[in-house]
């Protein structure tokens, strides 16, 4: 069983308008570092996905250790992933973040609110800025990557993908395996377990090969 969400690896980049990312935090590229926690699938280059077994081994020997990340803003919202060890050891080195839980007791001047409360109907049109109808405060995305923004390059930013699954195809073995699987050559796509060449996208079309599904199942 492959871990959808859960595992997650560490990013760090540079934010400039030719980086692969969009700017986490303004509209453009802010020419800053950032660093977060994201899903295998969303790497640059992808990641492995980790299957369930492999994780039950992997936290209990140390290889994957648990991290609580949590919104430098907010600090109550938090987010517990699963992170390779090295990852974790760089992210405390750049962050200065322990990675323990903190203590959760809510702020004294935090207002009380209620998912039945009555929205706000005014009218807003012609007002700056971005506005809710609803009276509970907004939740940020950015405290499920656990987002940091740097003004310089931290220490040894390149980081070496860990397990990447990486598809390295020529053009022509690409319509040769495309021609094999009965599919189109864009819907060619590595498995996330064992990166064979699959027929990975488009409708219905399965994450990994029937070989690692086969061994999942068997379990
Ligand atoms: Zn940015
Ligand atoms: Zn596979």
């Amino acid at each position: 069983m492959i871990i959808r969400g859960g595992v997650r690896h560490l990013q760090i980049w540079k934010c400039t308008s030719a980086s692969e990312r969009p700017c986490p935090e303004a509209a453009g590229a802010c020419d800053r570092w950032h660093s977060g926690w994201f899903l295998p699938a969303l790497c640059i280059p992808q990641e492995r996905a980790t299957a369930l077994d492999e994780l039950i081994v992997t936290s209990a020997d140390g290889e994957h250790l648990p991290v609580h990340t949590r919104n430098r803003r907010d600090a109550r919202r938090t987010s517990y992933v699963w992170a390779l060890a090295r990852d974790v050891q760089r992210w405390r080195e750049i962050t200065g973040e322990s990675g323990l839980a903190p203590d959760s007791s809510p702020a004294e001047n935090e207002a009380v609110t209620y998912t039945e409360q009555v929205l706000d109907s005014s009218c807003r049109y012609g007002e700056e800025g971005p506005h809710s109808s609803g009276p509970r405060p907004q939740r940020e995305l950015t405290s499920g990557t656990g987002l940091h923004t740097f003004d310089n390059a931290p220490d040894h930013t390149l980081l070496q993908p860990t397990r990447p699954i990486a598809l390295r195809l020529s053009p022509r073995e690409r319509l040769a395996v495309a021609a094999e699987l009965r599919c189109p050559p864009w819907e060619i796509g590595p498995c996330m377990l064992c990166a064979t060449a699959i027929h990975r996208y488009g409708p219905r079309s399965p994450k990994v090969c029937s070989g690692c599904r086969a061994s999942a199942t068997i379990q």
